[in-house]
Formats: structure tokens, C-alpha cells, sequence
């Protein structure tokens, strides 16, 4: 008997340490979620002229809000990976006379099609300069 006593222990502890697991394997779950659903990018501030790093709920448009002036005027900065410089994209005004990027994106600078939004530390060759943004207007 004392041997089943035992083994009734054991599986007790091990039923108690799964569900330790379960309830963190949750909580990472669900932080995971909440890092998701905010993205970080890099971007630039047709107000007040800056470079931002700017935290927008994921799949919101641009513009996006500004974390130095708080207008709704940031737009994230494009790399091109044929004359690796940024550039934001260019625009066009919506019904609402927002700017809004033009698509499919084209390098402000060569034309080519070789873009994506640009991420620091994610490209092979770090940017050479950055194309002048358009005007806020
Ligand atoms: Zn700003
Ligand atoms: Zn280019």
C-alpha cells in the first residue's frame, strides 16, 4: 500500500505542475496577443518635421499619430533595396483631403519596385540617405 500512496503523491504533484504550465503557457499567450496587436514603426512627421518611432494599433492606415505633436501625421519610412535609400511614399489626398500613400509603392528615388517598409537592424545595407518627405500639404 505504502508504494500506491507513493505513486498517488507523484502523480498529484505532477498533475499540479501541468496546470502551473497550462495557466503560464496562457499568460504568455496572452501577452503575446497584446504585443501583436500594436506595432512599432519608423517613421516621419509631416507637422512638426520629425523622425519618429511612432506605436500604432495593427492595421490602422496612415497617417498615424505623431508622439512629438500629437498630430495625425506620421508616415512610415520605405526602404529600397536597389538604391537602399528611405523615402516616404508617395501620396495623394482621399475624399477627406487626408494623405494617403499611393499603391502599389514606388521608390521615391529610382522608381523601381524593389520597397518595403523599413525596419532598423532588418536590412542588409543601412540606409545612404534618406529622400527629402513631401510637403505636409
Ligand atoms: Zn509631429
Ligand atoms: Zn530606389
Amino acid at each position: 500500500m505504502e508504494g500506491l500512496g507513493k505513486k498517488i503523491t507523484l502523480i498529484v504533484i505532477a498533475v499540479a505542475a501541468l496546470t502551473f504550465a497550462g495557466v503560464r503557457a496562457c499568460r504568455v499567450t496572452a501577452n503575446q496577443v497584446t504585443v501583436a496587436n500594436e506595432l512599432v514603426g519608423d517613421g516621419f512627421c509631416l507637422a512638426c518635421r520629425t523622425n519618429v518611432q511612432f506605436v500604432h494599433p495593427k492595421g490602422e492606415e496612415p497617417p498615424h499619430k505623431c508622439p512629438a505633436c500629437n498630430e495625425r501625421a506620421v508616415y512610415r519610412w520605405y526602404y529600397c533595396s536597389e538604391c537602399h535609400r528611405r523615402f516616404i511614399p508617395r501620396m495623394e489626398k482621399d475624399i477627406e483631403g487626408t494623405l494617403r500613400p499611393v499603391r502599389p509603392t514606388y521608390c521615391a528615388a529610382c522608381g523601381c519596385e524593389n520597397v518595403g517598409p523599413y525596419y532598423e537592424g532588418f536590412v542588409e545595407v543601412p540606409p545612404i540617405e534618406d529622400v527629402e518627405p513631401p510637403p505636409s500639404q
